[in-house]
C-alpha cells in the first residue's frame, strides 16, 4: 500500500497522521470483507463498475445543479455539467471525470472511508445468499456502487474538490482496496471529481473505446448529462489515399441527453422504455409494464411510472429507503425518493415526476403540504391503478405482478378509502373453486354465485394449506358455495375493515351464525351432554352447541361476527399485546363418531375426550394449544389401554 503503513494502523477506524499532507487510514474490518466478497461474486458482471461510476458522477452533477438554482455563482464559467471518462494506455488507467459537486476533506473520509454505512452487514449476507444473476443489482440496492470499481482495480485514486471552495483545498484518496486508505491534500483548478482507476492486467479490455462507448449506451443511455469519450478521430486521407496527420483526440457525447420522460410517447421505442427503467431503478430485469403522460393545463407535470417485475429484497420487512418517486422540476432533480408521492400501499412502484410549476427550492417539508402536490399524487395514484388494472388483462403478467406485489397492493384497501373499489377489483385470492395454484378476482367471484347468494364468504388463516383445511368449509363446499381462502399474514387485519364489495357483504364463514345452516334441535340426551361439556370446557368456551356446517370434522371453534380469528388473537399475545377476551364457541358434529364416544364414555374418559374435541377444534382452525404436553398425554391415554396409561 504506502511507505506509511505501520501495524498500528491496521483496523482501526480512526486516522493516524503521518505527514502533514499525507495520511492513512483504515477503513472498518467488515469493509475487507466486504470488498473480497464483492470483487469475487461480481466478477462474471464486472462491467457494471462503470455504470456505478458514472450514476455517481451524474448524481455529483444534479446535486450542483440543484444548489445553483439559488446560488449561481457555484457555476462560475464552467456552466455545462458533464461526465467524460478517458482512458491512458500506457499507464493503464481509465478515468472517470465529473464537474459536480465535488467533496472537502470530511465528505470524502465520510463517503469513500465508510463502505456501505448502515447495512454492510445485510449487504455480505443478501451477496451471499443470491444467485449471481441478483448480485449486480444489489449492489445498486446497497448503494456500495463506488467500491465496484474494486473489482477491476489494481487501485483507485479519487481526486476531487468541492464546488465553491479554493483551488488548494483540494483532496486526493487512493486505494488498493485491502483495507487502507491514503488521503492527502492536493491543488486541484476545476472543481468536481476525478475517479481515477488502475486497471487490473485482465481488464485491459476498459481501455477499448468501443467496449466502453457499448457499456456506456447499455448502462447509462439515459443519464441527463452528456457523457463524453475521449475519442480518437479516424485520420483523414488525401487524394492518393495516404493518411495525413493524426488529428488530436476530442471529446465525443455517447448518451441520449434528452430526458426520455419530455420525449413524445410515440417517438419512444419499448426497447427505450426498458432501458430507462433499467437505469432509474438499477433492476437488472425489465419491467412488467409502464405508463407514461403529460398532463398540460393549469398544471404541467409529466409522469413516466413503472411496475418492476421483482420485489427488492426488502419490500416487506423494512420499507424499501429508495420507495417513492424520483421528483424533477423543469427537469432538475430535486428529490430522489419523494415518498410523498406515492401512497405506502404503491411503493413497489418507480418511476419520475416532472412538474413545471413546483417552486425550484421545495424542501420534503413543504412538499408534504402543498396542494399542487397532493393534486400530482392523487393523479399517480389513479395513474397506477389503472396502470394495473390494463396489465391484469395479460394473466401471465399480472400473475407475475401478484406473487410479487399482491401482500402490498392489499394494504390500499385499509389505507386508500377513496379508491377501495378499484384497489379491490385488482386483488386477487385462491379459493375453493380455483384451488390452492390459481386465484380469482371479486367480480369474477360475484359472477360465478347462485341466485340468491348475496355473500362474499372468505375464510383466514395462517397459510393457505390451513385455510383450506378449515373444518368450517365443510358445509359450504357440500353446498357448492364458494369461498375465498386468504392465508396471508395481513387478511385478518384487512378484513376487519372491509365488509363490503359491490354491495355485497364480506363475511367469514369461521364467524357467526350461518343462517342458512340452521341444525337441527338435538335430543335431550344430547342436550345435557352439551351442556356438560361447556361445564368442562368453560374457561375456554362461551358455548357448546350442535352445528350444521360439519359434515365430516367433530368439532369446530366459531366466533363472534366482529371477532379477531384466532390465530391471530394468538399472534398478537405472543407480541405482548392485550388482546380483548373473545372466547369462540364450540360447535359439535352430533354425528361423528367421537360424540357417540362421548355418550359412553365414564367420568375420566369423558374428561378426556371433551378436551380432545375442544383441542382438534383449535389445531384445525389454525390456532396452538396452549399446552401441548398434555395434549399429548391425553391422546395417548385415549390410545393407550387404561392400564398401560401413565406417559
Ligand atoms: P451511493 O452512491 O449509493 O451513495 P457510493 O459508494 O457509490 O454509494 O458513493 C458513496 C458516496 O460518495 C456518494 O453517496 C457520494 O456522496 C460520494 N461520491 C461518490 N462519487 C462521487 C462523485 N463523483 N462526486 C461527488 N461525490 C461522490
Amino acid at each position: 500500500m504506502t511507505d506509511a503503513a505501520t501495524d498500528d494502523t491496521v483496523n482501526q477506524d480512526t486516522a493516524t497522521a503521518t505527514t502533514q499532507q499525507r495520511e492513512q487510514h483504515s477503513f472498518q474490518t467488515e469493509a475487507r470483507q466486504l470488498l473480497h466478497l464483492m470483487v469475487h461474486s461480481l466478477y462474471s458482471n464486472r462491467e457494471i463498475f462503470l455504470r456505478e461510476l458514472v450514476s455517481n458522477a451524474a448524481d455529483a452533477c444534479d446535486k450542483l445543479r440543484f444548489l445553483a438554482v439559488s446560488d449561481a455563482g457555484l457555476l462560475g464559467d464552467d456552466s455545462e455539467l458533464r461526465i467524460r471518462i478517458s482512458v491512458d494506455e500506457e499507464a493503464g488507467t481509465l478515468t472517470v471525470s465529473d464537474n459536480g459537486i465535488g467533496m472537502d476533506r470530511d465528505e470524502v473520509i465520510a463517503n469513500l472511508g465508510t463502505i456501505a454505512r448502515s447495512g454492510t452487514k445485510e449487504f455480505l449476507q443478501q451477496l451471499r445468499d443470491s444467485k449471481s444473476e441478483q448480485r449486480a443489482e444489489l449492489i445498486g440496492q446497497f448503494g456500495v456502487g463506488f467500491y465496484s470499481a474494486f473489482i477491476v482495480a489494481d487501485s483507485v485514486t479519487v481526486e476531487t474538490r468541492r464546488a465553491g471552495s479554493a483551488a488548494e483545498s483540494g483532496v486526493r484518496w487512493q486505494s488498493d482496496g485491502e483495507g487502507e486508505y491514503t488521503l492527502e491534500s492536493i491543488e486541484r483548478a476545476q472543481r468536481g471529481t476525478d475517479v481515477i482507476v488502475k486497471l487490473k492486467q485482465d481488464a485491459s479490455e476498459f481501455l477499448r473505446e468501443y467496449r466502453l462507448r457499448s457499456i456506456i449506451q447499455r448502462y447509462s443511455g439515459h443519464i441527463s448529462f452528456p457523457i463524453q469519450l475521449l475519442t480518437q478521430p479516424p485520420a483523414d486521407v488525401d487524394e492518393d489515399g495516404k493518411e495525413k496527420d493524426q488529428p488530436a483526440p476530442e471529446w465525443q457525447t455517447v448518451n441520449e441527453t434528452t430526458a426520455l420522460w419530455t420525449r413524445p410517447r410515440a417517438d419512444i421505442s419499448d426497447e427505450e422504455y426498458a432501458d430507462f427503467y433499467r437505469q432509474l431503478s438499477h433492476d437488472s430485469e425489465p419491467p412488467l409494464t409502464w405508463t407514461h403522460n403529460h398532463v398540460e393545463g393549469s398544471q404541467s407535470y409529466k409522469t413516466l411510472l413503472y411496475v418492476p417485475g421483482h420485489a427488492p429484497y426488502d419490500m416487506m420487512f423494512n420499507r424499501d429507503e429508495r420507495q417513492g418517486l424520483k421528483l424533477y422540476v423543469q427537469r432538475v432533480l430535486i428529490m430522489d425518493a419523494a415518498e410523498q408521492l406515492l401512497p405506502n400501499y404503491l411503493r413497489f412502484v418507480r418511476g419520475v415526476v416532472d412538474s413545471a410549476d413546483l417552486p425550484l427550492n421545495v424542501s420534503r417539508e413543504i412538499l408534504q403540504e402543498n396542494d399542487l402536490l397532493q393534486k400530482i399524487r392523487a393523479a399517480v395514484v389513479k395513474r397506477s391503478l389503472n396502470m394495473l388494472e390494463k396489465l391484469s388483462e395479460d394473466a401471465d403478467k399480472y400473475r407475475q405482478f401478484w406473487t410479487q406485489f399482491g401482500t402490498v397492493l392489499k394494504e390500499g384497501i385499509v389505507e386508500d378509502m377513496g379508491n377501495r373499489d378499484e384497489i379491490a377489483r385488482l386483488l386477487r385470492f385462491a379459493s375453493t373453486r380455483t384451488g390452492l395454484d390459481a386465484t380469482t378476482s371479486l367480480p369474477e367471484y360475484i359472477d360465478n354465485m347462485p341466485e340468491g347468494q348475496d355473500t362474499i364468504w372468505y375464510v383466514t388463516a395462517d397459510n393457505l394449506k390451513a385455510a383450506a383445511g378449515s373444518p368450517h368449509l365443510e358445509w359450504f363446499r357440500e353446498q357448492g358455495i364458494e369461498v375465498l381462502l386468504l392465508g396471508d399474514r395481513i387478511d385478518e387485519w384487512l378484513m376487519g375493515y372491509w365488509f363490503e364489495f359491490d354491495g355485497k357483504s364480506l363475511k367469514s364463514i369461521a364467524k357467526g351464525k350461518l343462517d342458512a345452516a340452521e341444525a337441527e334441535e338435538p335430543e335431550q340426551a344430547d342436550k345435557d351432554l352439551l351442556e356438560r361439556l361447556h361445564r368442562l370446557l368453560d374457561e375456554r368456551v362461551q358455548a357448546v352447541t350442535s352445528s350444521a356446517r360439519l359434515k365430516s370434522s367433530a368439532a369446530c371453534l366459531v366466533l363472534d361476527e366482529n371477532a379477531m380469528a384466532m390465530h391471530m388473537q394468538q399472534l398478537l399475545q405472543q407480541a405482548g399485546q392485550d388482546v380483548p377476551a373473545n372466547k369462540p364457541a364450540l360447535e359439535i358434529n352430533l354425528q361423528h363418531p367421537l360424540w357417540q364416544q362421548l355418550r359412553e364414555a365414564d367420568d375420566a374418559r369423558f374428561e378426556d375426550l371433551g378436551w380432545l374435541l375442544y383441542e382438534q377444534a383449535v389445531l384445525s382452525g389454525g390456532g396452538q394449544l396452549d399446552d401441548p404436553a398434555a395434549f399429548v398425554q391425553r391422546t395417548n391415554r385415549l390410545l393407550i389401554p387404561a392400564a398401560d396409561a401413565d406417559s
